[in-house]
């Protein structure tokens, strides 16, 4: 590293090498400030959910979550930022579980407004949220405060989650499964699920990541990509959903391919729970 400072000193005749590295100093205390501004966040509310529509066949059909934090001082941090840490210092587990109560109690809600009482809501669940011993009655258990119904409730996870501990993975989805709730196999085709083992998983939908969806116009790796997880998912008897989805070309590419769900900045960004709510009355009127 070419900030790395580095200073000998000399002591007893003996030469003693040090290294410090002020940036990386630095870097260690703001992740620590960053942990503890967070689990005060939490404490104080400063989490909130967004709603991003998700699109089938023209209707808005659902939303997935997405955590947003609004820090008093910084404004909104990123998912991107604080989720990472979150996961390695084990925030992510009262987090998670906020998140997972936060949706389940907005579902409830919909299925009291005739226009909104169809939508799916789909929630990010991170590898040791679900490996956590408690994870299925913590999810059921979200779902009958609320009183909500599993049905209409996804979870999407990662290729990542899926490595470790297969039959507990298998055994909880499937429990999970039984209650009606889906299973979304987030940012497909990034990781290293082995077709075998999809096989062998209760997912409901795969999710073409969108870095696929980004160049599917101009790179024809990627079009092959989008294809072939489709078909895939085809093959598998399961949904397939497109993130990403910023242009009309790119929807209209994916719909020529069989893919009709989609979510991405083209219809709108993730929002408030009232600006989603009143988006799905004036998109799905008529
Ligand atoms: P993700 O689940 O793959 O979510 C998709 C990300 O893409 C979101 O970023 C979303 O805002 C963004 N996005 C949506 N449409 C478009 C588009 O058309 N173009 C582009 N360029 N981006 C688009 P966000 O909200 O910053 O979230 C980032 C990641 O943080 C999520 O990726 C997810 O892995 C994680 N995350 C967010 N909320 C939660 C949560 O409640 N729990 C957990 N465990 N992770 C979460
Ligand atoms: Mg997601
Ligand atoms: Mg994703
Ligand atoms: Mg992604």
């Amino acid at each position: 590293r070419a900030d790395l400072a580095m200073y000998q000193a000399k002591s007893a005749g003996r030469d003693t090498l040090r290294f410090y590295d002020p940036q990386m100093q630095a870097a260690v205390s703001e992740r620590a400030a960053l942990e503890l501004d967070m689990r005060a966040g939490l404490a104080q509310g400063q989490f909130e959910l967004y709603y991003q529509p998700q699109v089938d066949n023209g209707r808005i059909t659902g939303a997935e979550a997405l955590l947003r934090w609004r820090h008093p001082r910084d404004g909104f941090v990123s998912p991107a930022q604080f989720i990472p840490l979150a996961e390695e210092s084990g925030l992510i587990l009262p987090i998670g579980e906020w998140a997972l109560q936060a949706a389940c109690e907005r579902l409830a809600l919909w299925a009291q407004r005739p226009a909104l009482a169809g939508l799916t809501l789909a929630v990010n669940v991170s590898p040791r949220q679900f490996h956590q011993s408690c994870f299925v009655p913590q999810v059921l258990a979200a779902l009958a405060r609320a009183g909500a119904e599993g049905s209409r409730l996804k979870l999407e996870m990662t290729e990542g989650l899926l490595l470790a501990d297969v039959e507990d993975t298998i055994a909880k989805m499937s429990t999970l499964r039984s209650y009606g709730v889906g299973f979304s196999l987030d940012d497909f085709g990034t990781g290293y699920s082995s077709l075998a083992y999809l096989k062998r998983l209760p997912l409901t939908q795969l999710k073409i990541d969108q870095s696929f969806v980004r160049d599917v116009l101009t790179d024809p790796n990627d079009a092959a990509i989008a294809r072939t997880v489709v078909a895939l998912a085809n093959s598998l008897g399961l949904d397939v959903i497109a993130e990403g989805v910023e242009t009309e070309e790119q929807r209209a590419f994916l719909a020529r391919n069989h893919c009709h769900s989609w979510q991405g900045y083209l219809l709108s960004k993730p929002i408030p729970a009232a600006d989603f709510e009143q988006l799905v009355r004036d998109y799905n009127q008529g």
